[in-house]
């Protein structure tokens, strides 16, 4: 029998558990191991309670790799996915390798005291992988992930050469709250807080955060203001989408959270730099997590729908053969927060970035993925990626554009 271990249970890791569970056939005993063992036995009995399937637990430290590999040489998993959070990424990757098992993950490596994520740490995996026969898969959330197979579908499919992709994420969704982040929040805010940065004609702009703004009229959610942020897909993306001129990415924010999130960054406290309270050291980021709701909290709360996707414009192609006519398309998924409450006791931010691990891990399962190698998402066939997205829950669906974002 196959057996799979997922690392993390927070608020992606349930989703990935419960789509795990849901496909039992594929992923056989599933693992979920995590720092507190009391969330993954939560996690585990309320898909028992689901599905009638028993997800073994464990408590494991992700930062020790001699813990994570005896771990993984008892249980001899196919795959881990990793789904704890970014600073554990190497210390996996390191299990991994000496302990013979496939590794995906859904975000790439930052160091702790430094929040400024590059794929190099990652990308310097490649030959150890390659000559170990396995497979790393990096980024295989919603964005980056699905996002990456979008880029690559429509390079396969569409286009002979891409000009430029914006990623546009709207999350449209209200949970009644004065202020939360919708998953991790000191991932979350290190990532908005961080200049913005985009990549055009072969140079990276880097811009002030959250300075570049405009409207967008989403399918299913309306108009939202998006904002640029630098996102991790680009950098991989830029890299081997061939012919790229321009890509960048956009997230919507209400006026609200700006206003929460300028009060906030104004007094310090999305601050990393560590400051003496009370004799003790601490670090005001780490500080505001405790006091900000428990994003899987969110859940039953979230109304409304995301709408995420990749505006694209290329060369069209047909029948292989380049035609010369420039056009502009849409690809994209909504996904509706309660329903995905409903189906794993999750809002839809942790469904959508978990329910693409899972797919991911499936490749890997099925051999259709297995390519021994570190590898984003966009180098891997995307075909069979995107026929599970509409059968697991993130249906997709392309327009044709007559317009792209403002330059
Ligand atoms: P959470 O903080 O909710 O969950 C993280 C989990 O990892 C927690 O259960 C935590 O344990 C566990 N963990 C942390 N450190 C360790 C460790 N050293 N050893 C073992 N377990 C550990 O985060 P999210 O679920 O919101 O996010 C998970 C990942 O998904 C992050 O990397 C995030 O960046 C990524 N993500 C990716 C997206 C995409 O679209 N690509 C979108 C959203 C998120 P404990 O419960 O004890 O704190």
């Amino acid at each position: 029998m196959e057996r799979t271990v997922i690392i993390g249970a927070g608020g992606v890791g349930n989703v990935v558990a419960h789509k795990c569970a849901q496909d039992a056939a594929t992923f056989g005993e599933i693992w979920l191991a995590s720092r507190t063992l009391a969330k993954a036995d939560a996690i585990a009995a309320d898909i028992l309670a689901a599905t009638g399937v028993t997800v073994k637990t464990a408590a494991l430290d992700a930062d020790n790799v001699a813990e994570v590999v005896a771990f993984l040489k008892e249980v001899k998993p196919k795959v881990l996915l990793n789904i704890a959070l970014p600073y554990q990424d190497l210390t996996l990757m390191d299990a991994c390798l000496e302990a013979g098992v496939h590794y995906l993950d859904t975000a790439n490596y930052e160091p702790l005291d430094d929040p400024h994520f590059e794929y190099k740490y990652q990308w310097a995996y490649q030959d150890r992988f390659r000559d170990a026969g396995l497979t790393a898969i990096l980024g295989s959330g919603f964005d980056p992930g699905v996002t990456n197979a979008y880029c690559a579908y429509a390079l396969k499919h569409w286009f002979s050469e891409i000009k430029t992709v914006d990623i546009l994420d709207a999350n449209a969704g209200d949970h009644g709250l004065p202020f939360a982040t919708n998953f991790n929040p000191e991932i979350n805010i290190r990532e908005i807080t961080a200049p913005g940065r985009y990549w055009e004609n072969g140079e990276w702009k880097i811009v002030p955060a959250l300075s570049i703004s405009q409207d967008y009229d989403f399918p299913e959610v309306g108009t939202k203001r998006i904002y640029l942020l630098h996102h991790e897909e680009l950098e991989s993306l830029a890299q081997n989408l061939p012919g790229l001129e321009r890509i960048r990415f956009w997230m919507t924010f209400s006026e609200n959270y700006i206003k929460h999130l300028t009060v906030l960054e104004n007094v310090g406290m999305t601050s990393i730099e560590p400051v003496e309270y009370e004799g003790q050291q601490i670090i005001p980021l780490q500080f505001l997590k405790t006091l900000l709701p428990d994003p899987t909290s969110l859940g039953p709360l979230t109304k409304g729908k995301t709408c995420i996707g990749c505006l694209i414009t290329g060369t069209l192609k047909d029948a292989g053969e380049e035609t010369g006519k420039i056009a502009t398309k849409f690809i994209y998924n909504v996904c509706d927060h309660q329903a995905c409450y409903q189906e794993v006791k999750s809002q839809a931010i942790s469904y959508t970035a978990g329910v693409p691990a899972m797919i991911g891990a499936r490749q890997l399962m099925s051999g259709a993925w297995l390519r021994p190698g570190v590898w984003n998402v966009e180098q891997l066939d995307p075909d069979s990626f995107m026929d599970d997205l509409n059968a697991w829950g993130l249906p997709w669906h392309v327009l044709d554009v007559s317009q792209s974002l403002l330059p």
